[in-house]
C-alpha cells in the first residue's frame, strides 16, 4: 500500500510537489477555495502595503491564478551567504523547474540571455550590471491546471485550522473547517504545509501553543519580501527600447527575456529596470509613476481598469511591446527599482485571537532607505555614459511597497534555532511534517521566488520518493 501524504494548499509549491509524488504516494490535497471572506481580503498590512492586489490568491492553483510567472534564479552568492547549502546542489532542480515552467530549457534561456547581454554591452551598458536574467512566458500558468491534478489526486475542500500532534514527534491528524458542513479530521502518514508564505506560519504558530519546540518559535519570523518602486525617469542617448522585451520562441509559445541592471551594494542585491516610457517630457517631470498592468490582468472584467488605462499611456505601450513585440521609438525610460531586503528580525506574520485575519508587518527603516538611495546614485553613475538627463522623484522612498514574494516565514536553516525546517523541508522536531512553499526560502536576493519554489518542490518530491523506494517510508 502506498503511504498517504496530505498536502495543505494547491498553490505553486503544493502542485509541483504533488505531481512529483504520484508514483509513490497516495496524494490528498486540501484547498480552502474562495470561501468568503476571501483569503486575499484577510491579509491586513499593519505597516506598508504590497504593490499588488491581491497579495495572495486562494482556490485551485493558489497565487499562480494571479502571478505573471516571470522566472528568475537566485544567485549563487545568495546561496553561499544565506542558505545552509550551496547553489550547485540546486542546479539540476533549476534545470527541471525551467523545463516545467518555461517551454524551453535553462541552457537555451542562458543562451538567449547571453545574446541580449552582448547587445547591451555593445550599446554601452557596463558588463558589471548584466548579471541576472528574467524570463517571461507570454501566458501565465495556473499550476493546478497545467499539471492536470484534478484527475490525479484526491481533494478535500475546506480550510485547515489545526495540526494535531501525537505528543511523540508526529502529526497525527489535521482539522479541516468546511463551508456549510461539519469540521472533519483527516489523517495521513505525512503532512506538507504548502499554504504559502503567509498561510503556513499561521498553522505552525497554532501548533506551537500545544508543542512549544524551538523550530516552531521561528514561524512567522525572518519574513522577507522585495521592495519595489518607480524611483525616477531618465533620458538616454541610446535606443534601449529596441532590446526591451527581447523576444524568444519556445515550444509552448513566444516569450520575452529581460536583463534587469543589477549589482551588490552595501550588503544587499539591488536591481533597476529601465522601462520604455512615452508619457513624459523631462522638461515637465513627473513626481510619480504607477503601473496598472497587474490590476488589469487580475480583474479583466472590471471596465474601470480600461478607463484607467487611458491615463497610463506607458502601460498601453508596455502591453503592445510585451504581447505583440511592437517597439515604439523613445528616448525616455522610467526607473523601476527592485531590491533585496534583509529578513525582518521580529515575527512579521501572525494571527490574533478572535478574528480570522492574517496580519503582516513589512516596513523599511531609514538606514536601509539610505542604502537604496546610495545604490541608485551608484547606478546612475555607472550608466552615465548613456544618460542625457534624469529626474528622480523627490519622495520616492514613500512610494516603496513590497512585491508579494512572501518568504522566509518557515525557513530552511542549518538548525532549529535559526529557522523552521531542514534542507529537505522537514520541520525540526517533527518526523512527518514538511514545508513546501515560499515560506521555506531563507533568502532570495532581489529575485522573485516562483522558479525557486518549483525547484525546491521537485527536489523534495525526489527526496520523499527515494525514501519510499528505499522503504524508509511505509504506508
Ligand atoms: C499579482 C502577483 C504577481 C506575481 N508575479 C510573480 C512572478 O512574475 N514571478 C514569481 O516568481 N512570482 C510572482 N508572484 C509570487 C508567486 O505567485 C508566489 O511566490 C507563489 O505563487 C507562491 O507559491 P506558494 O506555493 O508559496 O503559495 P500559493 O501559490 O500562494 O498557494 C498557497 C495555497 O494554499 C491555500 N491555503 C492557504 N491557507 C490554507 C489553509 N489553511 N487551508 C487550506 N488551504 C490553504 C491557498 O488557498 C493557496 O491555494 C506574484 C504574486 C502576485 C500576487
Amino acid at each position: 500500500m502506498k503511504p498517504r501524504i496530505v498536502i495543505i494548499g494547491t498553490g505553486l509549491g503544493g502542485c509541483y510537489l504533488a505531481s512529483g509524488l504520484l508514483d509513490y504516494f497516495e496524494v490528498v490535497m486540501i484547498e480552502m477555495l474562495e470561501a468568503k471572506p476571501l483569503l486575499r481580503d484577510r491579509i491586513k498590512d499593519v505597516a506598508l502595503p504590497a504593490v499588488t492586489y491581491p497579495h495572495v490568491e486562494s482556490g485551485y492553483g493558489g497565487t499562480t491564478k494571479a502571478w505573471h510567472n516571470a522566472l528568475m534564479e537566485i544567485d549563487e552568492s545568495v546561496f553561499a551567504d544565506k542558505w545552509p547549502f550551496l547553489k550547485n546542489t540546486m542546479v539540476p532542480f533549476y534545470d527541471l523547474a525551467y523545463s516545467a515552467l518555461s517551454g524551453t530549457t535553462r541552457q537555451k534561456i542562458n543562451q538567449f540571455a547571453q545574446n541580449l547581454r552582448n547587445k547591451l554591452e555593445i550599446m554601452g551598458f557596463s558588463k558589471s550590471l548584466l548579471n541576472q536574467n528574467m524570463f517571461i512566458p507570454k501566458n501565465r500558468i495556473n499550476a493546478w491546471k497545467k499539471l492536470d491534478l484534478k484527475n490525479k489526486v484526491k481533494t478535500i475542500e475546506g480550510e485547515v485550522t489545526e495540526l494535531i500532534h501525537d505528543g511523540v514527534g508526529r502529526i497525527d491528524k489535521i482539522k479541516i473547517c468546511r463551508k456549510n458542513d461539519d469540521d472533519v479530521l483527516v489523517d495521513g502518514d505525512y503532512f506538507v504545509l504548502s499554504s504559502g508564505g503567509l498561510g503556513s506560519p499561521i498553522l505552525l504558530q497554532k501548533l506551537f501553543k500545544s508543542l512549544p519546540i524551538d523550530s516552531l518559535k521561528n514561524a512567522g519570523c525572518h519574513y522577507e519580501d522585495h521592495p519595489i518602486a518607480f524611483v525616477g525617469e531618465v533620458q538616454l542617448n541610446k535606443p534601449l527600447y529596441k532590446l526591451w522585451d527581447f523576444p524568444v520562441k519556445t515550444s509552448s509559445g513566444n516569450a520575452n527575456i529581460r536583463l534587469p541592471f543589477s549589482f551588490f551594494w552595501e550588503g544587499i542585491n539591488v536591481s533597476f529596470q529601465l522601462r520604455p516610457a512615452h508619457h513624459f517630457r523631462l522638461s515637465k517631470p513627473r513626481e510619480k509613476v504607477v503601473s496598472i498592468i497587474s490590476e488589469l490582468r487580475n480583474f479583466p472584467f472590471n471596465p474601470l481598469n480600461y478607463l484607467k488605462l487611458l491615463k497610463h499611456v506607458d502601460d498601453i505601450f508596455e502591453i503592445l511591446s510585451f504581447k505583440f513585440g511592437l517597439r515604439i521609438p523613445t528616448r525616455n525610460y522610467t526607473i523601476l527599482m527592485v531590491a533585496e531586503q534583509p529578513p525582518a528580525p521580529y515575527c512579521a506574520v501572525w494571527k490574533e485571537e478572535g478574528d480570522n485575519n492574517i496580519y503582516r508587518r513589512w516596513e523599511l527603516d531609514d538606514v536601509y532607505v539610505k542604502v537604496l538611495n546610495n545604490a541608485l546614485t551608484k547606478f546612475l553613475d555607472t550608466i552615465s555614459p548613456v544618460i542625457k538627463k534624469y529626474n528622480l522623484f523627490s519622495n520616492w522612498p514613500t512610494q516603496v511597497y513590497s512585491s508579494s514574494h512572501h518568504s522566509g516565514t518557515a525557513r530552511i536553516s542549518k538548525d532549529e534555532k535559526n529557522g523552521v525546517c531542514d534542507e529537505n523541508g522537514q520541520v525540526y522536531g517533527l518526523s512527518n511534517l514538511f514545508i513546501c512553499d515560499g515560506s521555506m526560502i531563507p533568502s532570495s536576493g532581489f529575485v522573485n521566488t516562483g522558479l525557486t519554489i518549483v525547484a525546491l518542490a521537485i527536489r523534495m518530491a525526489k527526496f520523499l520518493s527515494l525514501q519510499v523506494k528505499s522503504s524508509k517510508i511505509k504506508g
